[in-house]
């Protein structure tokens, strides 16, 4: 940790040293502390451990050393700057966690009960769109879907059901790239008195901090650009409140027992030190192939926050530092053409998943959507021709090459 009274003015100092702690064998980097459980001196220290009059670890489901580093730079990176009504610093506590689905549950549960509701958009991530959908309905918990890019229908909606408990944002959305206005819609909860949580996946906290519009929880996949490597699945949970966090959060993360471990913990720790440079890098790249394809004659579209030609330019630009890395084009020939451009990539990566140093690319319909009805996938945005980049960080050129020549 760097010296407590050498505040930190800079993101990447920050997410270089925030959340260290010195290793007490000296160690320069916070060891894989893969153990289950921790000992005690005495049966009376483990007594002062169990009832919380003395810190120290127990049992690695609860805490453990490298993972609570990783959570608590992510607390520091996205209460950074931020400072409440008093003027005095945010502190946020957060909750490693196996994965962003992970995250998901753990602040569904530790929020909501029977008979309680949910405000959200309709553009979301796949996997939390179906928990909506199809598990949360099983406890008596139900889902209000509204395009909440319409003020005027969100207020509509949180007026006409008062049985709605939280405000649920995801901005930049998976697949189509919309955006909320996370400080607007977040006013308005609190109007109705309800609980605003925001997923801040796509953006990271270099590019966006939910917490500066007052929102009361953020959640993450860390697997994508907060790891950046793509070398493990993760999640995190974190809350403004933090005697809520720990207390009753604490108690719903040690029971459902869905923590992350401590080698994924430190492959995130490390990967999230080079966020900025990364995410500076992952922008300015994504800027140039929006630019490129949107004068390209096989592409329809392309959707890009960055560009002024998308709905949510404004909102994005008002909120974010950067318009991100994530872009997604509408090709002219339809599915044979996306299956063609698949095809003919030299360098870019065929896969799902973003947020890792080569550029990944997907072809909804024929690969994720595949299974999903046409009339059904194109509710959701996802036409045809429709092909979904996560920019990455190779040289410009080449990226601009390897697209060009498999689109002719
Ligand atoms: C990937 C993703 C998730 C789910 O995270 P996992 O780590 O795959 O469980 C949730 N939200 C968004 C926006 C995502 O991109």
């Amino acid at each position: 940790m760097a010296d407590q009274n050498f505040p930190l003015t800079g993101f990447s100092s920050l997410a270089i040293h925030g959340g260290h702690e010195q290793d007490p064998r000296y160690a320069h980097l916070t060891p894989i502390y893969a153990t289950s459980t921790f000992v005690y001196d005495s049966a009376e220290q483990g007594m002062r451990r169990f009832s919380g009059k003395e810190d120290g670890y127990i049992y690695s489901r609860w805490g453990n050393p490298t993972m609570e580093e990783a959570a608590d730079k992510i607390a520091a990176m996205e209460s950074f700057g931020i400072t409440d009504a008093g003027g005095r610093p945010i502190t946020v506590k957060g909750y490693l966690q196996a994965s962003g689905m992970a995250a998901v549950n753990t602040l569904f549960m530790s929020t909501l009960k029977t008979g309680d509701k949910i405000l959200s958009h309709y553009s979301l991530y796949g996997g939390s769109q179906e928990f909506m959908d199809k598990l949360l309905p099983e406890f008596g918990i139900s889902v209000v879907i509204a395009d909440l890019r319409d003020l005027d229908k969100a207020a509509a909606a949180l007026k006409a059901d008062p049985a709605i408990k939280m405000v649920y944002l995801e901005t930049p959305a998976n697949p189509t790239l919309q955006c909320v206005d996370i400080e607007a819609l977040t006013k308005l909860g609190k109007q109705y008195g309800k609980i605003v949580a925001c997923d801040n996946t796509f953006a990271t906290p270099y590019l966006q901090q939910p917490f500066r519009f007052g929102v009361d929880f953020v959640i993450h996949s860390t697997t994508k650009f907060l790891n950046g490597h793509g070398t493990s699945i993760g999640g995190i949970v974190l809350g403004r409140d933090v005697e809520f966090m720990n207390a009753w959060a604490y108690k719903v993360h040690k029971l459902l027992g869905g923590n992350s471990n401590p080698f994924d913990a430190f492959l995130l720790i490390n990967g999230m030190k080079t966020l900025e440079v990364r995410m500076e890098r992952h922008c300015h790249n994504a800027m140039e192939v929006a630019g490129f394809l949107e004068g390209h004659a096989a592409v329809a579209k392309v959707n890009y926050t960055g560009l002024p030609s998308h709905p949510d330019y404004y909102i994005s630009s008002k909120q974010m530092r950067h318009p991100g890395a994530m872009l997604s084009i509408e090709l002219k020939g339809g599915i044979q053409a996306g299956i063609d451009m698949m095809n003919s990539l030299k360098m870019c990566t065929r896969t799902v998943s973003l947020g890792t140093c080569d550029t990944l690319m997907c072809h909804p319909a024929s690969m994720t959507h595949y299974s999903v009805p046409k009339a059904q996938r194109e509710q959701y945005g996802i036409t045809d021709g429709l092909i979904r980049i996560s920019v990455g960080m190779e040289n410009i050129q080449d990226i601009i090459a390897d697209m060009d020549q498999a689109l002719k």
